[in-house]
């Protein structure tokens, strides 16, 4: 189907329908065009999904965990036979090159498959009583219907990762996913619906978040919030959630520290930083912010960087070997340069790129050269704000300990990445950040089986691995006499 002409519904009780508000265009990051529409919900709409969801939970909850698991596997199946058009409709609204958006539908079928078996292994425990004449029981049972709220820069996988082991674990799900992506969701639904998932189990809903939203959080039924996105808005909704004691999971901004020790193997650590820097154009939570080097190797290091930044093709994420596409609207590109502006006005050198691409077929797109900027101070916005954006600030250090401590100073805690092949200096390192997720001499950590979450600013919980279910369950303790 041309993407142009695609229209994105609502997806409530099994059925496809129009919003009640209307319809809202969705655009394509790289050329500024309209490439389709989507159903725009109202505060109602987004009530009769919660109606939906609540009526499906009692047989869902009750359906044997082997039973889940075959239609989480037909999800995953269908995922990967749809693959091809879900990855070029998430490059046509997100603008990430097609080589990261298929891998992206993969890892999202992986999350079904994955949590799929989890279903299987939902324990419960047996505690050894005080006294013979008793029995003490702990059941593992779902949560209850869950609002799923996801931003725009993983469109697909964002989605699984709480949609997976939401059903998984026994829950319903009702999801809004970002206004900027609503039509890779769509296509996500399709797959999910052609695998058979029982009317009413998910329902997706797209639209202003504030009618959408606001209206799950005054209702009682949902009893979970799942929320992948900014943390300004993460605090905003653990704030609401309090009112009925709303379970939250929040994964939320990061602005990842990646040291580089002069023992580490140069090549891989140059090669893993722009990796980690530069996929998805910088729009990654756990992508690098700050590099820091130790002094001996800094410049060094600088140059190879910016060597292989300089070689990086940029351009829009369908057009073959691109390796950066645009950033997803105007004000990213803007905030990006805010950041190179004030590190240059504190004294910073600008290794390579420092301004926006307008010229040519750049022309109508949201593009931003990749940059390295070194020679900065360690209060430049770069060192401070999270910038979602292909640019990195360089700042030389000299001891492990300062290291640590430049890496920590943040209130943000999801990922960091360490560079070094001294296995003592890896885990006194590894130990001490603190951070979620810890990539050492690995620049993508992200998989299925593990968990994935932040500490201090970047979240609440985690998602992934058995807690990604766990996150899901209740815990309910049975007393028996006999
Ligand atoms: P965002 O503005 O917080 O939006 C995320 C989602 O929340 C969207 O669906 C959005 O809907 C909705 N939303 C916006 N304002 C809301 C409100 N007041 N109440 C309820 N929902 C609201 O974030 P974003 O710009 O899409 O995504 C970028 C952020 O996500 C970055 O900070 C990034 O680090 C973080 N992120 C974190 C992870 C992680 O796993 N930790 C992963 C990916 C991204 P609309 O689009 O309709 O406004």
């Amino acid at each position: 189907m041309a993407s142009d002409t695609r229209e994105g519904l609502l997806y409530i009780d099994g059925e496809r329908c129009k919003g009640s508000a209307g319809s809202f265009p969705v655009e394509d990051p790289a050329t500024g065009t309209v490439i389709g529409r989507a159903a725009k919900a109202t505060a109602e709409d987004a009530r009769r999904a919660v109606d939906a969801a609540a009526a499906a939970f009692p047989a869902w909850s009750k359906m044997p965990g082997p039973e889940r698991a075959a239609i989480l596997r037909r999800v995953a199946d269908r995922i990967m036979a749809r693959s091809e058009e879900i990855a070029r409709v998430m490059t046509a609204e997100q603008g990430k090159p097609l080589a990261e958006a298929r891998g992206e539908v993969r890892i999202s079928a992986d999350y079904f498959s994955w949590n799929g078996e989890e279903a299987r292994r939902i324990y419960g425990d047996l505690i050894p009583a005080s006294t013979n004449q008793k029995r003490l029981l702990v059941l593992r049972q779902p949560v209850g219907v869950t609002a799923a709220i996801t931003p725009w820069n993983f469109p697909a996988s964002m989605l699984a990762r709480k949609i997976a082991p939401a059903l998984a674990a026994g829950c319903t799900v009702v999801c809004k996913p970002a206004s900027a992506t609503p039509l890779t969701a769509c296509a996500l639904f399709d797959a999910m619906e052609e695998a058979g998932l029982p009317k009413g189990v998910a329902n997706l809903v797209t639209g202003p978040a504030g009618a959408v939203v606001g209206a799950w959080m005054d209702d009682g039924r949902v009893r979970k919030v799942s929320f992948t996105g900014s943390t300004e808005v993460g605090k905003e909704l653990m704030r609401g959630a309090a009112a009925q004691m709303k379970r939250v999971s929040l994964e939320l901004g990061g602005h990842a520290p990646f040291l580089i020790f002069a023992d580490a193997d140069l090549d891989a650590a140059a090669a893993g930083l722009v990796m980690s820097k530069f996929r998805n154009a910088g729009q990654t939570c756990i992508c690098a912010n700050r590099l820091y080097v130790e002094r001996t190797v800094a410049e060094e290091l600088a140059q190879r960087i910016r060597h292989q930044v300089e070689k990086l093709k940029v351009g829009p994420g369908a057009q073959e070997g691109v390796e950066v596409g645009p950033l997803i609207d105007h004000e990213a590109v803007q905030k990006v340069h805010a950041q190179v502006q004030d590190a240059v006005s504190r004294g910073g050198r600008v290794l390579c790129g420092g301004h926006a691409l307008r010229e040519g077929a750049f022309a109508q797109g949201h593009f931003y050269a990749p940059t390295v900027v070194t020679d900065l101070p360690y209060d430049a916005l770069v060192a401070r704000e999270e910038t979602f954006g292909p640019l990195i600030g360089l700042w030389p250090f000299d001891t492990e300990e300062e290291a640590i401590a430049l890496a920590n100073d943040t209130p943000y805690g999801l990922a960091s990445y360490v560079y070094t092949q001294n296995l003592g200096r890896a885990f006194r390192v590894a130990e001490g950040l603190e951070y979620g997720i810890v990539g050492l001499n690995d620049p993508v950590p992200t998989v299925a089986q593990a968990p994935f979450g932040g500490v201090k600013e970047s979240g609440v919980g985690r998602e992934g691995g058995y807690e990604g279910v766990l996150a899901y369950l209740e815990t309910k303790f049975v007393s028996m006499v006999l």
